[in-house]
């Protein structure tokens, strides 16, 4: 087994492999749904409690409110020069993305991201372990 591959699937306990750059669109920094022991969270009253839990939260501007929850844009990010203004200093969250741990959180991709993923063991592999553990 590759090193790369046995890294991320055993150490990193990862099902995908990201591929792609970040093609600075602005996307994942304008549309937001902030997510909170797996729920999107729905209400105001919510947000403000979370709010006090991590400084992140502050930079967030609720802009509506959709099927899926409440939708934030992030004050940080200068729609001009599409750059996000403390990107030294930019949060942990921020700096992972797009991660597969935030879609376990129930958040989704960007559209038009320029990042992608891909399953590390393929369907090939799926299906023969599957059938070893059948026999
Ligand atoms: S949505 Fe993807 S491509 Fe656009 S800024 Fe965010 S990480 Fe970069
Ligand atoms: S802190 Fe920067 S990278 Fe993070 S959401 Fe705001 S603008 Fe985007």
């Amino acid at each position: 087994m590759m090193i790369k591959k046995f890294f991320y699937k055993y150490i990193l306990k990862r099902k995908y492999f990201r591929y792609g750059s970040c093609k600075r669109c602005g996307a994942c920094c304008t549309k937001i749904y902030v997510s909170h022991k797996k729920d999107v969270i729905k209400t105001e009253e919510e947000f403000l409690k979370l709010k006090k839990i991590h400084p992140f939260y502050t930079y967030l501007t609720m802009i509506d409110k959709d099927e899926n929850g409440l939708v934030f844009k992030c004050n940080k990010f200068d729609s001009e020069k599409r750059i996000c203004t403390i990107h030294k200093i930019r949060p942990l969250i921020c700096r992972k993305y797009p991660d597969e741990i935030i879609f376990k959180m129930g958040a989704s991709m960007a559209e038009n991201c320029g990042f992608y993923f891909k399953p590390i063991d393929n369907f090939k592999e799926i299906l023969l372990k599957q059938m070893k553990r059948n026999q």
